[in-house]
C-alpha cells in the first residue's frame, strides 16, 4: 500500500533518510524504532509531504504521492497522522474537531459529518465529551480525540509518531488500547514508539532505524529476541 524505493534525504549536511526501502502492506501494522535522532519522524513526515525529500519515491496504493495542489490535500485525507503533541484545535469542541476535516475535504453535511463523528468518538471512548473544549480533557482523552479525527477522514493508512511520549504513565494504556483495537479491525498502520508492550502485542513487523538507515526489518519476537545487528543490541540493550 505505501511504497518507499531509494528514498533521500539531507538537512544540509546530515544524510537524515540514507537509501530507505520499504514497503507497507494492506492491514500490516509496521512499528518503527531506533535512537533518538535516526530520523522515524523525518520518514514519518516524508510519507505525509511535510517533508520534501531529495531522491526516491514514495507511492501510495501505487501512486506517487503529489508535492502540492489539490492532490496533495487528498493525499493528507488518506494518510492520518497523530502526533505526539495533540494538536487539536484549541477553540474548537472535541465534536467540531472530529466534523471539520470531514464537511471541508469530504464534503459531507454537517449532521452527517456529527452522526460519524458521534461513532467514531464513543469507539475511543469520549463519546461523553463531545461538548467540550480540548483544555477540558486530560492528555490520554486529547490523544484519543486526535485518533478520532484522524480516522473521520477515512485514511487508507495512519501514521503514529510516539503517540504517547508526551503522556502521564496512567493514560499511556488508554491510547495504545485503541491503537490495539484498530490494528485488529486491519487498520494499515505506521507506529514510531518506544512501548514495546505494543510492538510485540500488534505490530505484523519492527523496523530499527539508525543513522538514517534501515538497519533491521523483522517479526517483533525475531527482532526482541534475536536482534542481528550491534546497533540494534546496543539500544534494545539501553531500552529493555
Ligand atoms: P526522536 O526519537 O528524538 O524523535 P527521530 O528519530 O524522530 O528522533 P528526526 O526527528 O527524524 O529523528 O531527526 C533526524 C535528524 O535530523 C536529527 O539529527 C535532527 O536533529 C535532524 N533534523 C530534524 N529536523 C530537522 C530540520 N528541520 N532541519 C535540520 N535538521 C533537522
Ligand atoms: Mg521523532
Amino acid at each position: 500500500l505505501v511504497v518507499l524505493d531509494h528514498v533521500d534525504k539531507h538537512y544540509g549536511d546530515l544524510h537524515v533518510l540514507q537509501d530507505i526501502n520499504l514497503e507497507i502492506k494492506r492491514g500490516e501494522v509496521v512499528v518503527v524504532i531506533g535512537p533518538s535522532g535516526s530520523g522515524k519522524s523525518t520518514l514519518c513526515r516524508a510519507i505525509n509531504r511535510l517533508e520534501t525529500i531529495d531522491s526516491g519515491t514514495i507511492t501510495l496504493d501505487g501512486k506517487e504521492l503529489p508535492a502540492e495542489g489539490k492532490g496533495l490535500a487528498k493525499l493528507r485525507a488518506e494518510v492520518g497522522m497523530v502526533f505526539q503533541s495533540f494538536n487539536l484545535f484549541a477553540h474548537k469542541t472535541i465534536l467540531q474537531n472530529v466534523t471539520l476535516g470531514p464537511m471541508k475535504v469530504r464534503k459531507l453535511k454537517k449532521a452527517e459529518a456529527e452522526a460519524e463523528a458521534k461513532k467514531l468518538l464513543d469507539r475511543v471512548g469520549v463519546g461523553v465529551q463531545a461538548a467540550k473544549y480540548p483544555a477540558q480533557l486530560s492528555g490520554g482523552q486529547q490523544q484519543r480525540v486526535a485518533i478520532a479525527r484522524a480516522l473521520a477522514m477515512r485514511p487508507q493508512v495512519m501514521l503514529f509518531d510516539e503517540p504517547t511520549s508526551a503522556l502521564d504513565p496512567e493514560m499511556v494504556q488508554e491510547v495504545l488500547d485503541v491503537m490495539v483495537s484498530l490494528a485488529k479491525d486491519g487498520m494499515t498502520m505506521i507506529v514510531v514508539t518506544h512501548e514495546m508492550g505494543f510492538a510485540r502485542k500488534a505490530a505484523d513487523r519492527v523496523v530499527f532505524m539508525a543513522d538514517g538507515q534501515i538497519v533491521e526489518s523483522n517479526t517483533p519476537s525475531e527482532f526482541f529476541d534475536n536482534p542481528q545487528s550491534d546497533r540494534a543490541k546496543d539500544f534494545l540493550g539501553k531500552i529493555l
